[in-house]
């Protein structure tokens, strides 16, 4: 989400007037676009504007001017704070207000030092100018669902990014068609609670997740669909059922667990049990066979007994996932798990983790062996690492590296799985897409 953001906040500069610079020194303005979801991720915040401090000294002492601005959740989360302890930060704007960047930029040119952390009540969406008009790459990113009303324990979006929002299907299908005649071929819809979407429909009804995905999957030149993240309570069958219906809907689903016990779950305010989440798997499954499954994953949680802990890695093995990302519990300001008395030892949270993870590595590592030999169906992405070569994605997400020309890109082409690497896959073409070449 916060990629999608950045890239919207570039758009509406270049409205304004501004263009990408090639690096800091050469930048006008700097934004850092911050996330608050873990502490870690909140602290790189005041160790990159000290670098920036100097940066802007030097430029003063040049006779320049750097303007340096502070977006995103931190920043939603800690306006003020973030101007007490970097008072040379000209502009700090929370998630839902960058379409006002230009006019704010004026307003702390004017008068100083500006906030602003509204919610307001216009969606920035009706206010964004298009999305990137011209030049975008066979892959993007569209943000159809922003918010969260779920309040999970341990979770500081429904705070940073306001209520759960849903954008009518006419403008996220208005948005895809666009981006789709400037040449993307496979859009990932984005949502914190992407799968509770319950947009207006243009025929004056409410709609699902599933019926705009069916609607996307007839926009020309649209191959593939993706959407992220899912909650397991909002899995609904229509929406299990589009996984067996809409060939262009990959088989990859990240649909976030966080824990394999019921008393953790329920610690959690996740709304499901354990028992709630295999059957979603199951029907997945049924729906489409080859679905390949991702996860996040939280360690230490308040109250999370070794037995807890053992039940997750018990949910893991039974379900086995492609991919998954996994946490220590961080402590998050103003959540309730935060308060809560049964807070983890951090070497006890460590050892979890460390656990945890090398059983997702290993479930990981077989999941791509097991593509080797394979022909797959791989969208060629970009550039790859040496030169000759491409970068592409699997229909499981996988980032795919081969040796092919230039003008393949945006274009899938049927590939031999060659090696599979921890991260990534090597292939080679097969010979008859040559030959159709
Ligand atoms: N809406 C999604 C997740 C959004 S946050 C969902 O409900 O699944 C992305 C991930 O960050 C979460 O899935 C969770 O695993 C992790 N996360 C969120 N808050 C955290 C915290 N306080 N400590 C550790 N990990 C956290
Ligand atoms: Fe956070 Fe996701 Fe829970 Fe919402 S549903 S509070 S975004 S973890």
């Amino acid at each position: 989400m916060n990629v999608y953001d950045s890239e919207r906040m570039t758009d509406v500069l270049a409205a304004a007037g501004y263009g990408p610079a090639a690096s800091p020194a050469e930048a006008d303005l700097i934004i850092l676009n911050t996330c608050h979801i873990r502490e870690r991720a909140a602290e790189k915040l005041f160790s990159e504007l000290g670098r920036l401090r100097r940066l802007k000294e030097a430029r003063a002492a040049e006779g320049g001017r750097l303007r340096l601005a502070v977006a995103g959740c931190v920043a939603q989360a800690e306006g003020a704070e973030i101007l007490a302890r970097a008072p040379f930060v000209d502009l700090v704007f929370g998630p839902q207000t960058y379409h006002r960047l230009p006019a704010l930029l004026t307003q702390a040119e004017e008068h100083g030092a500006t906030i602003d952390t509204d919610f307001p009540a216009e969606g920035k969406f009706d206010f964004l100018p298009q999305q990137r008009a011209a030049g975008g790459g066979p892959v993007a990113f569209l943000a159809i669902q922003e918010g969260c009303d779920k309040f999970c324990s341990f979770c500081v979006v429904p705070y940073t990014r306001g209520a759960e929002q849903s954008r009518p299907a006419d403008a996220v299908l208005a948005e895809a068609k666009r981006l789709a005649a400037a040449g993307a071929r496979e859009i990932t819809l984005l949502g914190q609670n992407v799968n509770a979407w319950r947009g207006a429909g243009p025929d004056g009804g409410t709609w699902p997740l599933a019926r705009l995905l069916f609607a996307l999957a007839e926009i020309p030149g649209l191959l593939r669909l993706r959407y992220t993240t899912s909650h397991p309570r909002d899995m609904t069958p229509d929406l299990i059922a589009a996984h067996a219906k809409i060939p262009a809907l990959m088989p990859f689903l990240h649909l976030p667990v966080q824990s394999g016990s019921d008393a953790v779950l329920a610690r959690m305010h996740r709304g499901h049990r354990v028992a709630d989440y295999l059957r979603a798997v199951e029907r997945l499954r049924s729906a489409r066979p080859d679905i390949a499954l991702s996860s996040d994953f939280i360690v230490g949680h308040p109250g999370e007994s070794e037995a807890d802990f053992e039940a997750t890695l018990a949910l893991v093995r039974e379900v086995g996932f492609a991919q998954a990302f996994s946490f220590k519990y961080s402590p998050r300001p103003g959540t309730p798990a935060a308060a809560a008395p049964e807070q983890i030892p951090e070497p006890e949270k460590a050892a979890r983790l460390a656990a945890l993870q090398a059983l997702l590595r290993a479930q990981q590592s077989r999941f791509n062996e097991a593509m080797v030999g394979q022909a797959l169906p791989v969208l060629l992405t970009g550039p790859g690492r040496h030169p000759g070569q491409l970068a592409g994605r699997s229909p499981y997400l996988q980032p795919v590296h081969l040796h092919a020309s230039r003008e393949w890109l945006g274009s899938i082409r049927t590939v031999r799985i060659l090696a599979a690497h921890p991260n990534s896959l090597a292939a080679t073409i097969e010979p008859e897409e040559h030959a159709a070449a």
